[in-house]
């Protein structure tokens, strides 16, 4: 089967570059061509999922069955084709990929290995965890994909149980990492926690300890230092412990053994480092260390006509930095490349580079009043927004990546939808 674009992955830039490509192009004839430009989107996973909001999906907050929009009913509005599977071999010299065997849990071939071709090719992969080699680290729970996500929330809701019914009413959870995404997550869980608590009688009533464990000075060391300290002031208003300057050397069952002591935990979550998939280095690409595709200010690989963006490419950035591993980054990269493959298809070229253009950063806090989401630029000059300005700021991020991929009306929509739902359920997944 021969494409003309394929873009592999479809996750926060992945997506939004098929939905632009697949409006423009699909089932329209291009003059210079002749026939319809055929637009291709694989994936391992046959629904999406906006990875930002997987701490809230791991803590209940939002339920991932009214959240997860099917690549083939995007594909079909959009006018992308879509492909279910995940990626064995590429071949950038021939423009020529496989895609893995899909089995069912008892082993049965479900749709055999097959062979794609195509003529431009796009890498949006994204990236997983960095477990820095620590021993154990492995059994502690990720936030990489949905299905981590889910069976995080699983163990939550067991562990809520046992605590409501243990003697010493507690229950502990140990998060590895004070980046956006550990800090998300305790705010998440406290919010939960509340919500859960409210259905509670009192003698089922118990504790929940979060102890945030980072192994630099400060929490959220990407953002200023102002924002990263109210932060901090924030999360232990909430009772969040956070234990900086705190390596982890070990993680056991039941505890995380640290340069500043033992953390007791009942959960243990590894929300540290970003890291690509060691199997990028086979795909014939040059690759960095942290196995993510090197590209240049156009977001060209090592290869002809091949492109990378999000969290899998390392493009170059200012002061020798590379972009950083953002979903605003992810987007700002689709419209570029929408640009580039529109150009290339009509034998053009896009004359100017790839700029990324921080917009600043916002750190949900939780919190349903709408207090507790920061902003600073990593350029730029910062600036704070707090409160409802934040929180508002913070949503439509979310929102702009919905619109990218479903139009204004379909997001009008499913916001009323969720809303209506939190209003008949409740926000906090139960089952
Ligand atoms: C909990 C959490 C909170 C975050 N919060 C924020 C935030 O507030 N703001 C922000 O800017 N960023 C945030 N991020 C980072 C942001 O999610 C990523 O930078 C962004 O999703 C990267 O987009 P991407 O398209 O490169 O990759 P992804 O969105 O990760 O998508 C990759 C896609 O590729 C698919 N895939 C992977 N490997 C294969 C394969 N071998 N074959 C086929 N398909 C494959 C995956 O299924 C996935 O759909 C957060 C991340 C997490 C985990």
């Amino acid at each position: 089967m021969h494409y003309d674009i394929v873009i592999v992955g479809g996750g926060a830039g992945g997506l939004e570059l098929a939905s632009r490509l697949g409006r423009r192009l699909g089932g329209r004839r291009i003059a210079s061509h002749g026939g319809k430009r055929r637009v291709l989107l694989i994936d391992r996973s046959s629904f999406h999922i906006w990875k930002p909001t997987l701490h809230e999906v791991a803590a209940g907050t939002l339920d991932v069955h009214q959240e997860g929009v099917s690549y083939s009913i995007l594909g079909r509005s959009n006018g992308f084709n879509f492909l279910l599977g995940e990626l064995a071999t590429f071949d950038p010299g021939a423009k020529r990929l496989t895609l893995k065997a899909i089995t069912d849990q008892g082993g049965q071939v479900l749709a055999p290995e097959r062979t794609i071709t195509f003529t431009y090719g796009v890498l949006a992969i994204g990236s997983g965890s960095n477990l820095f080699g620590t021993p154990g680290a492995e059994q502690a729970y990720l936030l990489e994909r949905t299905e981590d996500a889910e069976v995080f929330h699983a163990r939550l809701l067991a562990a809520f149980t046992r605590a409501s019914f243990s003697t010493d009413k507690i229950m502990r959870v140990a998060i590895v990492g004070g980046g956006a995404t550990g800090v998300e997550l305790s705010a998440e869980l406290i919010e939960a926690h509340r919500e859960l608590l409210g259905s509670l009688g009192d003698e089922q009533r118990f504790r929940l300890d979060i102890t945030v464990v980072e192994a630099a000075e400060r929490i959220l060391g990407g953002l200023p230092p102002e924002i990263a300290d109210k932060a901090k002031l924030a999360l232990e208003r909430k009772g969040v412990a956070v234990k900086t300057d705190a390596k982890v050397l070990a993680v056991h069952a039941d505890r995380l053994e640290t340069s500043r002591g033992d953390v007791l935990a009942d959960l243990i979550v590894w929300a540290a480092g970003v890291k690509a998939a060691e199997a990028n280095r086979g795909f014939g690409l040059e690759t960095n260390r942290g196995n993510q595709f090197v590209v240049n200010d156009r977001l060209e690989t090592s290869s002809p006509d091949i492109w990378a963006l999000g969290d899998c490419a390392a493009a170059p950035w200012k002061d020798g930095k590379t972009v950083p591993a953002r979903a605003q980054a992810a987007h700002q990269q689709a419209s570029y490349l929408e640009r580039v493959l529109i150009a290339r298809l009509r034998q053009g070229h896009v004359q100017t580079p790839f700029v990324y253009r921080d917009f600043g950063s916002l750190v949900s806090l939780g919190d349903n009043k709408g207090v507790g989401a920061l902003m600073g630029g990593l350029g730029g000059p910062n600036f704070f927004i707090e409160g409802l300005l934040a929180k508002w700021a913070y949503m439509s991020l979310h929102l702009d990546h919905h619109r990218a991929i479903l139009g204004v009306g379909r997001t009008a929509t499913l916001a009323i939808a969720r809303l209506l739902q939190q209003r008949v359920s409740g926000r906090l997944k139960l089952h």
